[in-house]
């Protein structure tokens, strides 16, 4: 017999971890679409996209866990079109659908951040009470430096060959990086708030047009380095957590997102 838990023990020990109702997020967290009782496989995947639901239908997986899930805040709520056929295909074949967002960003140890971190080789600073500097709203940003003495330009250069994708750089390359900012996914936005705690140079995934003219007239440097590719590590390392405490096989999805 394959070892199994049950939805309600995943959903339980899920929320204890993840703790989302600490924060204040756009889309609801936790289990988004109730399937079967029994889990056996878990796929895990950035976002619940058909492709990753085709994906968990093929690999006979009983439940998805994503780091983007469904209902987001001021969307359509109707059942039409792709909404309806990825909501149809998961239905038909009993599959349960969780989502953690900001809670799995900000986890200090599964979260996406800091998972970033620990693939970057990227030092985090240390509060007095030993947790992780950040700084923003409900303490997204990281604040560190990387492992070893490094310009704008061989940060670049790093994360290029890291994460196996070539990020868009604001900045002076020569210049040296001192104080490191990160926060994964679309957080342009809260270059301010890393730009106050001190940081010379800021990563994130996404990037708009006046992020350009706050780095030129900060002098600090902003690498914008993929939404998708600094979002695939949180969700792969709480799917190995669950992997390790329950025995349940979870699978990591990769749909390639060229944002
Ligand atoms: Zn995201």
């Amino acid at each position: 017999m394959p070892i199994q838990i049950s939805r309600q023990e995943l959903a339980d020990w899920l929320n204890d971890t993840l703790q989302p109702e600490r924060f204040r997020d756009y889309c609801p967290n936790g289990l988004q679409v109730q399937g079967r009782d029994g889990i056996r496989r878990i796929v895990t995947g950035v976002t619940a996209s058909q492709a990753l639901i085709e994906a968990a239908v093929a690999l006979d997986a009983d439940a998805i866990l994503a780091h983007h899930g469904w209902f987001w805040k001021n969307e359509d709520p109707c059942i039409r079109g792709p909404k309806h056929s990825r909501l149809s295909t998961l239905m038909a074949r009993e599959i349960n659908l969780f989502a953690y967002h900001l809670p799995l960003d900000a986890h200090l140890e599964w979260g996406n951040n800091a998972q970033l971190a620990r693939v970057m080789d990227w030092v985090p600073d240390v509060r007095p009470d030993g947790a992780p500097r950040r700084c923003g709203p409900d303490d997204l940003v990281w604040l560190g430096a990387p492992a070893r003495d490094m310009t704008v330009g061989t940060l670049a250069a790093d994360i290029a060959h890291r994460l196996g994708r070539e990020p868009l750089v604001i900045g002076e390359p020569g210049r040296p990086v001192r104080r490191l900012a990160w926060c994964t996914g679309a957080a342009q936005g809260m270059m301010d708030a890393a730009l106050a705690a001190g940081a010379d140079c800021y990563v994130s995934g996404e990037i708009s047009e006046p992020t350009v003219h706050l780095a030129r007239e900060t002098g600090a440097a902003y690498i914008s380095a993929g939404h998708h590719a600094t979002e695939r590590y949180g969700i792969r390392a709480l799917g190995a957590a669950i992997e390790a405490r329950f025995g349940v096989p979870c699978e990591f999805v990769d749909i390639d997102n060229p944002v």
